[in-house]
């Protein structure tokens, strides 16, 4: 196959048909997964191979690599978060979004940026430090003005031991100057789902206002990053288009970036989609993907981009997200509210979707703790500067996680003295001495030892 150009054209839909359409040669496969082990990441066309495969016994050795290849990256790290919404309010009309216009089923709300701030509280009193704020599209209600007011009472709000150290945003396309004000703010990273790269797809569940405009969004992070922001976040909306398409698109559209920019995206997300109160599309979606096919999706991101976190949200449930998990998930939400004002304000408000995992933040603490994961909080690279390209030399060659490991037991070793129930507070502590123990270079041991120490002496906030 010829060389793919990358920098010129995001998507390029005549290369990512070719490929999904030819059979899978099996002997590929072991040869495939040696190099993806050597951290190496995957060709389009390799990518496409692991995608194409349909029997469970080939399937099976594609996990084993991705959960080896997430253990060598990642080690046993999750980052936790949750999302906070401002507004359920939205002048575009997507088939399978709750807060569609023409819902009139919703009750809409729009918060202040002071009940904002009472929300991230009620956040940050769960336990959390990290949280994505989402709104509709809607620029007058929820335009730039009011997003920065959002942010600042969010980074300004406290509660005892308890703050918002990163805010991540996934809102509405922006223009490059826009962006740059965006970024002004003090974001992490910006989010924003194509939804589908199937563009004619799109035109049709995206009828109306400015999401109408496939390239608009296509082209959002190449204006993101000219605009100068560090961490871009994508990824599809499955359930929309052809499952293969949308994750060969995916990352195609990340080689573009790492082309382009010399930085891929800091995430990759894969929703699906979920039943949405008074949206019938949403409940039979065109392509709804099965279990088999969202868990290679995930290894074969995993094994193709191992520099790239996966973020997973509430929408599925835990059993599946510790699945997700094992094959290359790196960041989930947990006891997420996907209404404006869910955690405290208005809690009777519309939700954007059904959620299928409705544990506590202390639930699932303990759960990954059971699985032998490590719980994180971290937030430390993003105030270490450790952002855009600087992190992704870091990232590529599987240095970062001597940095995370040792902000990961310390963020959840403040977790457990601040929020843990009795029951996950015994497990955790446990844990973190295991982890110390655990730990094989002498100078991290000593560096979490003392990290851990501090935390334990009261002080917060303990990072490298
Ligand atoms: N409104 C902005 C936009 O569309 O870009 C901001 C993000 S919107 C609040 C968050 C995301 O929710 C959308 O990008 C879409 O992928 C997802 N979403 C919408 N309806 C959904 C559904 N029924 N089930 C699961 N996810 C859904
Ligand atoms: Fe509005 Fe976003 Fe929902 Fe579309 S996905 S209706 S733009 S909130």
């Amino acid at each position: 196959m010829k060389k793919i150009d990358y920098k010129t054209e995001i998507i390029q839909p005549d290369i990512i048909n070719d490929l999904i359409n030819k059979k899978t040669d099996n002997s590929k496969i072991d040869e495939i997964l040696n190099k993806a082990l050597k951290l190496k990441g995957l060709e389009l066309e390799e990518s496409a191979e692991l995608l194409n495969v349909d029997d469970e016994e080939t399937a099976e050795k594609i996990f084993k690599a991705a959960k080896q290849l997430k253990e060598i990256i990642y080690g046993n790290r999750i980052v936790l978060f949750a999302p906070l919404y401002a507004a359920n309010v939205c002048t575009n009309n997507c088939l399978y979004c709750g807060f569609r216009r023409d819902n009139n089923s919703i009750k809409r709300c729009v918060l202040t940026p002071d009940e904002v701030a009472e929300e991230a509280k009620a956040i940050m009193e769960l336990g959390h430090k990290r949280i994505v704020l989402l709104t509709g599209e809607d620029y007058k209600e929820t335009g730039l003005d009011y997003l920065e007011n959002c942010i600042n009472k969010i980074y300004e709000a406290k509660v005892f031991n308890g703050e918002i150290r990163r805010i991540n945003v996934n809102i509405a396309p922006l223009s490059v100057e826009d962006f740059k004000r965006l970024n002004s703010f003090g974001i992490g990273t910006y989010q924003l789902f194509q939804e589908t790269y199937n563009e004619e797809i799109y035109k049709y569940v995206h009828p109306v206002g400015k999401k109408a405009d496939y390239r608009w969004r296509l082209e959002a992070m190449d204006r993101a990053l000219e605009a100068g922001l560090h961490d871009v976040g994508i990824g599809p909306l499955f359930g929309l288009a052809d499952y293969r398409f949308e994750t060969l698109a995916t990352l195609m559209h990340s080689h573009h970036l790492d082309a382009k920019f010399g930085v891929g995206p800091h995430t990759i997300s894969v929703p699906r989609i979920e039943p949405a109160k008074g949206v019938t599309f949403s409940e039979n979606p065109p392509e709804k993907i099965d279990e088999f096919n969202f868990k290679k999706i995930v290894a074969v991101l995993r094994l193709s981009v191992p520099y790239t976190g996966i973020i997973l949200s509430t929408r599925e449930t835990p059993i599946l997200r510790k699945q997700l998990c094992d094959l290359g998930a790196s960041q989930i939400s947990a006891e997420s509210r996907v209404n404006p004002g869910g955690y405290s304000v208005h809690k009777e408000s519309d939700s954007q979707f059904t959620m299928s995992d409705n544990r506590s933040l202390d639930e699932v603490v303990k759960a990954l703790i059971k699985d032998g994961y490590t719980p994180s909080f971290c937030t430390a690279c993003y105030r270490k500067g450790r952002v855009g390209k600087d992190f992704m030399d870091l990232a590529k060659p599987g240095l970062i996680k001597q940095f995370c490991q040792p902000n990961a037991v310390s963020t959840l070793a403040e977790y457990i003295y601040d929020y843990a129930s009795e029951e996950t507070k015994e497990l955790g502590l446990k844990f973190i001495e295991e982890q110390i123990s655990e730990t094989e270079n002498a100078a991290t041991q000593s560096l979490l030892t003392d990290m851990i120490a501090r935390v334990a002496a009261g002080e917060r906030d303990v990072y490298n």
